[in-house]
């Protein structure tokens, strides 16, 4: 645990008693802070009494006495629809508003590192896509190369939850919108940005908004070095804005697909091989067709910036590609779970939006396509590019219907559960097609989140008469 610095005899005020809320509370009292705790949620007071903790009404009117500052949950909303009730109060009487990450960063460095020989530091991902999977990327490379690192953040662990680093740690942190947005310390020695498409627009209330608080990463602390993904317009106006020129390598800049050969710092993928390059010079080289944990160009995209986030903590070229191949992949995300009478089954529940719905379909050939739920804004029109390498789609869900009538000349049959989904795709499939689960939406019409929807698609397939 991180013990909270600063807050020592202070009242704090915790909203939101998950899994991170909790954390704060626990890391809060190590530090000598008093957390006062709520949750609507008459259930998650009870986890936080059962702990020893007692809970304060933070709805009351008099609930901010004296109280330092309000940490809270990044599922609350704190400006768009519109604020929580508490975080509104807070905002009116001037108490500071934060979060765990905000915590973490305040907190991080202890007098113990006056004996460290390399500072601990911080590597942060931040992005709409590939967040997940460039983190636990960077972890594994790290840990091949036997170096001290832990991961948390929006994957895995809370942020307090982390044991205090030793000697040369490396922490490497997923963070969403929400977590970039409220943080009031936001200090990464290597911040990542992934790429941008459209996704939690209600809290952010639009593109613009969610922009912003995603480069919140970058702006804040300025860290020392940019990975900076620039096959979109927001990623190549970050790179611009973060350096002096083409050639200041502060920013690395990565493409999957596009030539970066005129900058000072490059990585980039195309036609399978990643090539890095420094001021004009090929440095190396690496042929990523083979690694089956990273399929597709979306994947060598996280493979590029993993590699350049890790080369610049002084990593080597071969030990970084020998790690690529070791790397298993994430469950629900281009996972294949099975493969019988040469048809693959991948498990790409995490496709829970259009975009990376989208690098799906572009990841694999013949495709019986498992897709719907919970559909967003515009549904699926902005498919339609890719919807060549669509055999036939397979419809689930509250919104099978509406995906059928975007879905044009594409064969289609509306099946509305899994299990009836898994069985025809199987039933119909030739060998050297796919059947992938990309649902291009949220699950929450079927299922508690993406991990259980993932599940069930795998224990279906599995259980498939000569799985
Ligand atoms: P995040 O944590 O940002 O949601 P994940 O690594 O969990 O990212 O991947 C989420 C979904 O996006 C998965 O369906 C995955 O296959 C797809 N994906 C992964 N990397 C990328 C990328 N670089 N660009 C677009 N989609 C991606």
């Amino acid at each position: 645990m991180i013990p909270v610095q600063g807050y020592s005899g202070q009242k704090v005020a915790v909203l939101g008693l998950g899994r991170s809320g909790l954390a704060t509370a626990r890391a809060l009292q190590a530090g000598g802070a008093v957390p006062l705790l709520w949750d609507d949620s008459p259930e998650a007071r009870a986890k936080a009494e059962a702990e020893g903790f007692t809970c304060t009404d933070l709805t009351r009117n008099a609930a901010f006495e004296g109280v330092a500052c309000l940490v809270t949950s990044p599922g609350i909303p704190h400006l768009y629809p519109q604020p929580n009730k508490v975080i509104a109060r807070a905002l009116e009487l001037g108490v500071p508003v934060d979060n765990d990450i905000g915590l973490f960063f305040r907190s991080f460095a202890t007098p113990g590192w006056d004996d460290f020989e390399t500072a601990p530091r911080v590597i942060c991902v931040t992005g709409s896509n590939g967040k997940s999977t460039t983190t636990a990327l960077i972890h594994h490379i790290l840990q091949v190369a036997g170096r001290p690192t832990q991961m948390a953040g929006n994957i895995g662990r809370g942020v307090l939850d982390i044991d205090p680093a030793q000697d040369g740690e490396v922490i490497v942190l997923e963070l969403s919108s929400y977590q970039t947005d409220l943080a009031r310390h936001l200090t990464p020695d290597v911040a990542v940005f992934t790429n941008l498409s459209p996704d939690h627009l209600d809290r952010h209330n639009g593109m613009g908004g969610y922009f912003a608080a995603k480069r919140r990463l970058f702006a804040e602390g300025g860290p020392d070095r940019a990975v900076v993904v620039v096959d979109e317009v927001e990623g190549r106006f970050l790179a611009n804005q973060l350096g002096e020129g083409p050639q200041d390598d502060r920013v690395i800049r990565i493409s999957s697909g596009q030539k970066l050969d005129e900058f000072g710092w490059s990585v980039f993928a195309r036609k399978g091989f990643l090539a890095e390059w420094r001021k004009g010079r090929q440095i190396a080289s690496i042929d990523l067709r083979a690694i089956a944990g990273l399929p597709g160009a979306h994947n060598h995209q996280n493979a590029c910036a993993a590699y350049a986030a890790t080369r610049s903590l002084g990593l080597a070229p071969k030990l970084i590609e020998q790690a690529l191949h070791s790397f298993a992949g994430l469950p629900h995300r281009s996972q294949l779970v099975a493969e019988r009478g040469g048809v693959r089954f991948v498990n790409d529940s995490k496709a829970t939006n259009v975009d990376s719905a989208a690098k799906a379909l572009q990841a694999f050939g013949q495709i019986r396509w498992i897709a719907g739920g919970m559909g967003k804004d515009g549904g699926i029109a902005a498919l339609a590019p890719f919807l060549g390498s669509v055999v036939k789609a397979y419809l689930i869900g509250h919104s099978a219907r509406d995906f059928a009538l975007q879905l044009g000349d594409t064969p289609h049959e509306i099946c509305e559960t899994m299990e009836r989904a898994v069985a025809r795709a199987a039933a119909e499939a030739q060998a050297g097609e796919v059947v992938l689960l990309a649902p291009a939406a949220a699950s929450f019409d079927q299922y508690p989140n993406f991990e259980k929807r993932g599940e069930d698609f795998t224990a279906r397939v599995r259980a498939l008469a000569g799985g």
